[in-house]
């Protein structure tokens, strides 16, 4: 007998039919002796149509009532799959974020989760009930309902995994395993059997939105045995696992991207001490997260540099009133904004022993005529910031580069 967490995503409890074939599922897993947890999402485009429905009423709203709106969805598909597992002969309660508690800290909207109180739920396992668990959400110091961020019910079925010591923890989705890059995207993205903790994190927070970026974080402190996996095919999938298990290291063993960038450039930056500081010390409190960042030498008698650096989209607005209205204290002379970026990564831990990872991915992009923007590189990778117009093109043909088309 194993304790299993398995997690449904929205593609795959979409309506009641699937819903109804996920119960199938889980029954199998059911039916072996296992104890189960399972966390669902809400059904497909639920959980955008909430958040648009939260910037229509207002642009700039009160986050813990944005919270209390998007974290619905959840609540559907659990009750959905309780009733379901039930008419099946399977014995299943459904659980919202509050009822277990999930407690989480009190940042609406990207809570984190501190701690998982599972003791009634491993209790009725001994009555050999099915737990349904509300991915996504949880509760907040002061009772509160709180999110953990888009793509978040990966993360609940890992915290959940970790506080139940599960044996594993099944993250099935639309998608048949992680692959060399997104397969919606490069036809001839390959199928990895296994990925490190690493380079899924890596993955991950470069865009691979197969997991969410925090899961990884998680499974890899807790030693979750994590697996991606189909929920419409029945195939070994994708197992998340530490380095020594894999035997051979390619230098590349992945290609990401995010359009979730927006490149901000200030013209003629007075270049003394401090100024970086005075830059982004503003951007910091306000919460706006900088990632690349290029700054020019000195050029001429002025003592002047240009400085370009990349902000979430979501914050693009946000970051350029905050340079605008500090225009006189920086002394620039122009800012220029640009949202029609997109950043791709190469990853891989074999990088670590393989030169010229860097020099092939800039010769594969200059052969295709794409210009590279800004660079930046991590000991396991190395991401070019480009037009986004070539987001396609540039992954095809990093993807051929590397040597990862399937055969
Ligand atoms: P779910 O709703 O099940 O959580 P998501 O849409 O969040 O599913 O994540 C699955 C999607 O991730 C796939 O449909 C695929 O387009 C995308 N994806 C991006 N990069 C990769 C990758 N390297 N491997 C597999 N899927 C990827
Ligand atoms: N329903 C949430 C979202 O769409 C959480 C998730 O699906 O993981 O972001
Ligand atoms: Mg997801």
């Amino acid at each position: 007998m194993a304790r299993i967490v398995m997690k449904f995503g929205g593609t795959s409890v979409a309506d009641v039919p699937r819903i109804k074939a996920v119960a199938e599922r889980v029954k199998r897993e059911v039916d072996q002796g296992h104890e189960v947890a399972v966390v669902v999402s809400a059904m497909a485009g639920t959980t955008n149509q909430l958040v648009a429905w939260t910037n229509e009423a207002a642009r700039l709203h009160d986050a813990r009532e944005y919270d209390v709106v998007v974290a619905s969805g959840e609540q559907v598909t659990v009750g959905l799959l309780a009733i379901a597992l039930q008419e099946l002969g399977v014995s299943a309660r459904s659980w919202l974020g509050w009822q277990i508690p999930v407690r989480t800290d009190g940042v609406n909207g990207k809570a984190r989760i501190e701690a998982i109180d599972c003791g009634e739920m491993i209790r009725r396992f001994g009555q050999k009930q099915v737990a349904v668990v509300a991915g996504f959400q949880g509760v907040g110091p002061d009772g509160r309902v709180t999110t953990l961020g888009r793509g978040g019910s990966d993360t609940s079925a890992v915290a959940l995994a970790a506080a139940l010591e599960a044996d594993r923890c099944d993250i099935f989705t639309d998608v048949d395993g992680v692959y060399t890059t997104d397969p919606r995207i490069v036809a001839k993205a390959r199928k990895l059997d296994k990925i490190t903790y690493e380079e899924m994190l890596e993955m991950a927070s470069q865009g691979a939105k197969v997991l969410q970026t925090r899961s990884v974080e998680l499974a890899m402190k807790h030693r979750v045995r994590v697996q991606v996996l189909s929920s419409f095919e029945d195939k070994p999938g994708t197992l998340v696992t530490d380095e020594d298990e894999i035997v051979e290291k390619e230098m590349v063993s992945g290609i990401a991207y995010s359009r979730d960038e927006a490149k901000i450039t200030l013209v003629r930056v007075p270049d003394r001490p401090g100024v970086a500081a005075a830059i982004f010390g503003p951007l910091a409190d306000a919460a706006v997260n900088v990632d690349m960042i290029v700054q020019n030498v000195s050029s001429g008698p002025e003592q002047t540099t240009d400085l370009t650096f990349t902000v979430g989209r979501a914050d693009l607005a946000r970051a350029v009133k905050l340079l605008t209205d500090q225009r006189q204290k920086l002394g620039y002379a122009d800012l220029i904004s640009d949202a029609t970026v997109v950043k791709v990564s190469v990853i891989g831990v074999g990088m670590r022993s393989h030169a010229g990872v860097a020099q092939r991915m800039f010769r594969a992009l200059a052969e295709k005529g794409i210009n590279i923007q800004v660079i930046s590189t991590s000991e396991i990778k190395v991401s070019v910031l480009i037009s986004e117009e070539y987001t396609e093109l540039a992954l095809r043909a990093l993807h051929t580069a590397y040597g990862l088309d399937a055969a």
